[in-house]
């Protein structure tokens, strides 16, 4: 990778911008799964025994450049402190003189959290004089906030044009595990691949048809496939259009990619109908909806997954969110973790997939969970990330400086 990391330079007594992704869902000011404060904790926690003066910045929800008090960050700074082990600062706005005077308060060692960068709308706009602003508050930038990598904004990319910038921990776990899936992957190259609907993640087949070897597909996503075959998913759902699932079949065909779909399912009358769940044949679904791949082709999708090298896994295969519908994604999940074991690399993509892999236990035996929802997916899409792009300009520069 093109980009320098925080390993590479010297924080000692230095003012260190940190972009975090601290995006976690809160509701009147309690804190609900707090995986990317954990994740956020190497970066900051390494700054801070180096003698660092750690400056955070993130954003919390969507306030749209208004100050909205109940998206304020500041329940999280004590969240931070708690789990670094000490007192983490927090000062009432991200630009301007509350954050300067508390900037300028800052010893070495400790750690300063500023106010949602969002209340301010120059930052989604990518102002320059907002990014050379945020900027001014350090000596070093670091991006640690791979979440929100695939936005170009004042804090995520813009800042990087005024200040040596470098990769955090997590940005750079993130990127080296990602890399695998396109830097030159081991074969068999499987790509397990659900969710929603087909419409979401049409660049992420026509990006990976360029190099997996099979994709097995489940989640709402296969009954699309299922009926651009013709097959009648009842009330299922699917996307309207089946033109680019057609699109995805043909290309398929023409470069000799299996494209597995169900074979069976567990169907029910409606999303809640949990109690009334069964098992049929892909043929005999009727008026009712598919939600979840049944056992057969959990199965069959197992025995092609236990024997890849390389394995993505974005989307559920089913409801996970119910028990009645967590089977498919369950077997699909353990027999990743069961190639992993043997040596393959697999990375966990996608919010609700990586949901699912924590919630149904399969999570620590895979090779990578990636933290990013949108991010992961354009990642996968083969799109460049301007946060990541803006810390390889920045490394070429200081190449040439
Ligand atoms: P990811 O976040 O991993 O990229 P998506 O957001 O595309 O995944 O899709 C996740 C959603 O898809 C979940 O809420 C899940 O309930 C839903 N889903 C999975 N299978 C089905 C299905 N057969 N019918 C309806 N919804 C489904
Ligand atoms: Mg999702």
């Amino acid at each position: 990778m093109n980009f320098r990391s925080l390993r590479d330079v010297d924080v000692r007594g230095k003012r260190v911008i940190v972009r975090e992704d601290l995006n976690v869902p809160l509701k009147d000011g309690h804190l609900g799964d707090d995986t990317r404060i954990v994740a956020a904790l190497q970066t900051l926690r390494w700054l801070r025994e180096r003698d660092a003066r750690t400056i955070v910045l993130a954003h919390l929800g969507r306030p749209d450049g208004k100050v909205v008090p109940q998206l304020s960050l500041r329940p999280i700074a004590t969240e931070l402190g708690v789990r670094l082990g000490g007192r983490v600062g927090f000062a009432g706005d991200c630009v301007g003189p509350v954050a300067e005077a508390a900037v300028a308060a800052l010893h070495d060692g400790d750690t300063l959290l500023l106010e949602n960068v969002r209340f301010h709308p120059e930052e989604e706009a990518n102002d320059p004089v907002f990014a050379r602003a945020l900027a001014a508050l350090g000596d070093l930038y670091v991006n640690d906030a791979f979440g929100t990598a695939h936005r170009a904004h004042a804090s995520t990319e813009g800042i990087a044009a005024y200040v040596p910038a470098v990769a955090g921990f997590l940005m750079e776990a993130e990127l080296t595990a990602l890399g695998r899936l396109t830097n030159d992957p081991a074969l068999p190259f499987v790509c397990a691949i659900g969710g929603a609907k087909v419409k979401d993640k049409v660049g992420v087949f026509s990006h990976l048809l360029q190099r997996v070897s099979a994709f097995v597909i489940g989640g709402g996503m296969a009954n699309t496939f299922l009926a651009a075959a013709g097959i009648d998913v009842g009330t299922s759902l699917r996307d309207d259009d089946l033109s680019p699932a057609k699109a995805i079949i043909a290309q398929a065909k023409l470069k000799n990619i299996p494209l597995h779909v169900p074979s069976d399912a567990v169907v029910s009358t409606a999303f809640d109908a949990d109690a009334s769940a069964e098992t049929v044949p892909i043929s005999e679904i009727g008026a009712r909806m598919i939600l979840d791949i049944g056992p057969q082709t959990a199965a069959a999708y197992a025995a092609v997954l236990r024997d890849a090298r390389t394995i993505v896994f974005n989307g559920p295969m089913g409801v996970y969110e119910k028990p009645a519908y967590q089977n498919g994604t369950r077997t699909v999940g353990e027999a990743i973790a069961e190639a992993t074991r043997n040596g393959a690399v697999s990375v966990v993509g996608g919010g609700d997939a990586a949901a699912a892999a924590h919630e149904l236990g399969f999570a620590a035996a895979m090779t990578h969970v990636s933290t990013g929802g949108g991010a992961t997916l354009e990642f996968l899409e083969g799109k460049t990330l301007p946060g990541v792009a803006a810390l390889e300009r920045s490394a070429q520069e200081a190449g040439i400086r």
